[in-house]
């Protein structure tokens, strides 16, 4: 295999792009990341202003083994980019029925936590927990970390006999049900849903290995937020030899393998190769003429979107005590929600929503006297966001967290800025303002994902959230080192010789 001299253009810089981009660079291809917006990082921007820092996007740094692994295919460590702070409380959730819940590091005080809201449930978590841990050792392996991108390799026999324990096809609500009666607890272990886009009630038990992730893996924040991973990354890319351009969107890719050209108005980048972070609708709609698409309109027309969000960034005067860094505040009657979210597609009249507030961790993203906060509603894709119903929205949303939590934002905002369905289309090209891409509905799973490999034009990738592993920062890093694998085993076989190498 010999990647040296062999080019390639990466159309997109979020995690999925710009981990493809290391994989190959460090293979020795000559890459070159083409990236839209100002900077680099996709959905994980970074909005700076009024001497606030607000990370646009993903805010939650979990799962840190992926990112030890990540670096370390590299030599390096997390800690050579950015330092790691472990939070306690890993986040605080406020019911709207007044109840406060703290899940902390210390699992003593979440056992006793669970017990208080029903006698032997502490021993349930512990039990929940260690499936969950068993569970995300062998879905990590055996579905994540390999690619199965075949149906019969993904349900061989090997396969299912490995991930003996783990249910796969039963809802998350069914599995969580079994373990406990009270409706909250019920909600502290299926919330982690909302970071994979789906609702209880659509999403495989397979992802009980998420409380792994947040319980046991715990919550951190990374130096300089998750804006400070985006730049550690682009820093291990530059060492790599990867060069990037911003403020470059891309408008066509013509051409074959060997010889394409990506297109971006009146430049052309030649590329031997082509890889797609961009949205992956985006690009086989936008991008790709007729010929070259997989998939038609009524693909794109007939799949399920994860939410798309209402998003307030706001500088505000003084504490807010008492949120916590990472704050939740959920409705108690959370059915209705996702039912508004995924069946009918509505704003939420009783929304469950996430507080950000990391200036509660970090000095740096406010100036002193003030905190730094963002409120995120997850809201169903595709939405009318004009003026009013945005007005309407933010009036019920800061009057709901003054209730709820007690603290009342609306007299001390000095800075605000708002990000909702027609800016994720407009900012990312993402298909119906969707935040995070394909929901992980059981049919939107592992293979049934759209592909890595373009099956239509050879020497076309995709990589980043709508491929495998799916959504979220740590899977998007994953799916860029399986895009990457995908490019060197093509590479590597004889019979697909590439012609220009
Ligand atoms: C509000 C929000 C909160 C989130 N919270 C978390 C969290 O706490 N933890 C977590 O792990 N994950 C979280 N996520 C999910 C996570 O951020 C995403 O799954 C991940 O960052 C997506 O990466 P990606 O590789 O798919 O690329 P994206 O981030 O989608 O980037 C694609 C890039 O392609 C660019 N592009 C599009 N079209 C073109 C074109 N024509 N030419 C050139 N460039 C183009 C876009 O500008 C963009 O920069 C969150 C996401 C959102 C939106």
């Amino acid at each position: 295999m010999d990647m040296v001299d062999t080019s390639v253009v990466v159309v997109g810089s979020g995690f999925g792009g710009l981990s493809t981009a290391c994989y190959l660079a460090d293979a020795g291809a000559d890459v070159t990341v083409l990236e839209k917006n100002e900077q680099l990082g996709g959905r994980a921007s970074r909005l700076e202003a009024d001497g606030f820092r607000f990370d646009m996007g993903p805010s939650w740094y979990l799962m840190p083994d992926v990112f030890e692994r990540f670096f370390g295919h590299f030599d390096r460590s997390p800690t050579d980019y950015y330092e790691l702070t472990h939070l306690d409380p890993h986040y605080r959730i406020f019911f709207k029925d007044g109840d406060r819940v703290d899940v902390r590091p210390d699992m003593e005080h979440n056992r006793a936590v669970f017990e208080e809201y029903e006698p032997g449930a502490g021993d349930a978590l512990d039990d929940y927990l260690r499936r969950a841990e068993k569970n995300y050792g062998v879905g990590m392996e055996e579905f994540v970390y390999t690619d199965r991108n075949r149906f019969r390799d993904y349900v061989s026999w090997d396969v299912v006999k490995n991930a003996r324990g783990l249910s796969l096809l039963g809802s998350m609500q069914d599995h969580v049900e079994k373990f406990f009666d009270h409706p909250k607890l019920q909600q502290i272990m299926q919330y982690t849903l909302v970071f994979l886009g789906g609702s209880p009630h659509n999403t495989p038990a397979l992802y009980n290995l998420m409380s792994h992730v947040d319980f046991n893996l715990g919550v951190h924040y990374p130096e300089g937020g998750l804006g400070g991973v985006v730049d550690g990354i682009a820093e291990l890319g530059s060492e790599l030899g990867v060069e990037y351009r911003t403020d470059h969107e891309v408008t066509a890719i013509t051409g074959h393998e060997g010889d394409f050209l990506v297109h971006s108005g009146d430049r052309r980048t030649p590329a031997d190769l082509v890889v797609s972070d961009a949205d992956y609708a985006h690009t086989e709609q936008n991008l790709l003429p007729a010929e070259h698409r997989q998939y038609d309109a009524d693909y794109w027309e007939s799949r399920t979107y994860a939410p798309s969000a209402f998003l307030l960034y706001l500088g505000v005067e003084g504490d807010v005590d008492p949120l916590a860094h990472h704050t939740l505040v959920l409705p108690t009657d959370w059915d209705r929600h996702f039912h508004q979210i995924f069946d009918e597609g509505e704003w939420p009249d009783d929304p469950a929503y996430y507080l950000c507030v990391p200036s509660e961790t970090d000095d740096d993203v406010a100036p002193e006297g003030y905190s730094n906060l963002f409120v995120l509603v997850p809201v169903a894709p595709g939405l009318d966001d004009g003026p009013e119903q945005r007005e309407r929205y933010r009036e019920m949303i800061l009057a709901d967290v003054a209730e709820n939590t007690g603290v009342d934002l609306r007299d001390r905002i000095a800075f605000e800025e708002q990000f909702s369905v027609s800016e994720f289309a407009d900012r990312y090209n993402s298909m119906r303002g969707t935040a995070l891409g394909l929901a992980h509905t059981l049919r939107q799973t592992g293979p049934m994902r759209p592909g890595h490999r373009s099956s239509a034009v050879d020497g076309l990738y995709f990589t980043g959230s709508y491929t495998t592993p799916g959504i979220g920062v740590p899977m998007c890093l994953i799916s860029g080192e399986h895009t990457a694998d995908a490019v060197l085993d093509d590479v590597d076989r004889p019979h697909r010789r590439l012609s220009w190498s």
